[in-house]
């Protein structure tokens, strides 16, 4: 299979440094082959790349090779040709940022506490593009969350099409090939990636479901060595919230009550409400109540997912909610058990939570975010099962669970909550 050079990833033309759109490249194809190769499992494909710096990618393919197996579970040889080096305009121009940051059309809970940096410091943000649907929501918030005075670079990235959303699984690595490129492409050695903790873990949700690795801390790591070792540049990557939940990222924000005109939805009915029952907004409503930020369920969302029966949904939309609601017995066995039950690969999990245990702080933050909504809403049901049900196979002393979870990591981990 050959591959010619598409459009580089803005859409735009081309850049300065050929060897980050090389890079840029690498990645589209890397994403592409993965693509393909799902769709046949058997046997190993040869993948030819053009790019200008051959010399440099072809004494390095085994590392591409051994990234995406790492990465897919699969093998494939790359290849890789050269073609003619050209001159290209820079994509942003000139400018003199401190760092470069990538947050969600939305501006999520992580965005929250970079925003009281950006008054001190400049960065980048991205945006989604003028065409994407969620562009005017993603507008709407970013003149109510950025400070007025503040001069923010609004580019048209338009990556969340970029990344191919269908493509959840390895969509973390056009993300962050794109952070990369245009922080060394501008000198800028800082990259900050504001996802909280369960999120950049992306554990296993279901059995049909593996870990996205959006935002996965090896994927971050093995990605950027990668880069660096390719293009000499100097980044460092920072992942700031890293051992925080949601609930504490919006709660250490001087700026938390910003937090109600975010925007977490995934699905985004509606474009003037949050649906109420995608994983985003489901962990959204339990992670505000948890801290006590009462989010009016019913004005910011399509559907309260606490009062949900059978004949509500589509069955589409059902079949996904059940999903979701699954997950409050994979938070209760972590909660009570430590372990995961049937659904999970056991291994995988076991070394997840040995090496991320902020998944049991996470859980914790759900069941308290769901003792606080019961304080004022009794009359509530997911499923046929009163939300009691679903909180009495954790028992009453949840807050006093929490607590002590909280003491032990903190001693354990030196964490600050
Ligand atoms: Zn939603």
């Amino acid at each position: 299979m050959t591959i010619s050079r598409p459009k580089n990833t803005y859409g735009l033309e081309g850049r300065n440094f050929p060897i980050y759109e090389d890079f840029s490249d690498m990645q589209r194809i890397i994403v592409g082959a993965h693509k393909g190769e799902s769709k046949q499992k058997t046997k190993p494909t040869k993948i030819l790349v053009p790019v200008e710096n051959f010399k440099k990618f072809n004494e390095n393919k085994q590392i591409f090779e051994e990234f995406f197996e790492w990465l897919t579970d699969r093998q494939i040889q790359f290849e890789f040709s050269e073609i003619s080096k050209h001159k290209r305009p820079m994509i942003f121009g000139d400018f003199n940022f401190d760092f470069v940051s990538l947050f969600s059309g939305g501006l999520d809970s992580g965005s929250l506490p970079l925003i009281d940096e950006f008054r001190n410091s400049r960065g980048l943000l991205h945006h989604t593009h003028t065409s994407h649907r969620m562009y005017h929501v993603a507008r709407e918030v970013y003149q109510k969350c950025i400070p007025k005075n503040h001069k923010i670079s609004f580019s048209n990235l338009d990556l969340e099409s970029t990344a191919d959303i269908p493509l959840l699984h390895i969509r973390g690595v056009t993300f962050l090939t794109n952070l990369l490129c245009i922080a060394a492409e501008h000198g800028i050695t800082k990259v900050i990636i504001p996802e909280n903790g369960p999120l950049m873990i992306n554990y296993p949700v279901a059995s049909t479901v593996s870990p996205t690795r959006t935002a996965n801390p090896d994927m971050i790591q093995k990605w950027t060595e990668i880069f660096k070792k390719i293009t000499n540049a100097k980044i460092k990557v920072q992942t700031p919230f890293i051992n925080k939940t949601k609930s504490e990222v919006i709660l250490m924000s001087k700026t938390k009550t910003l937090i109600e005109h975010t925007w977490s939805c995934s699905t985004s009915q509606g474009i003037s409400k949050m649906c109420g029952i995608c994983m985003a907004c489901f962990v959204r409503i339990l992670s505000l109540y948890a801290i006590d930020l009462d989010e009016n369920i019913n004005s910011r969302y399509l559907y309260n997912p606490f009062k949900i029966s059978s004949s509500t949904l589509k069955e589409s939309r059902m079949t996904t909610f059940r999903i979701l609601i699954n997950c409050l017995e994979f938070w209760k066995n972590i909660i009570q058990h430590d372990e995961i039950k049937n659904n999970i690969e056991k291994e995988r999990f076991e070394n997840l939570a040995k090496k991320y245990p902020i998944l049991e702080k996470f859980s914790l933050d759900m069941y308290v975010g769901i003792q606080n909504y019961l304080k004022n809403n009794n009359d509530s049901e997911i499923l046929g099962k009163t939300s009691m049900e679903y909180l009495n196979i954790i028992d009453n002393k949840i807050l006093e669970m929490r607590q002590k979870a909280l003491q032990r990591l903190r001693k354990k981990y030196g964490w600050i909550t």
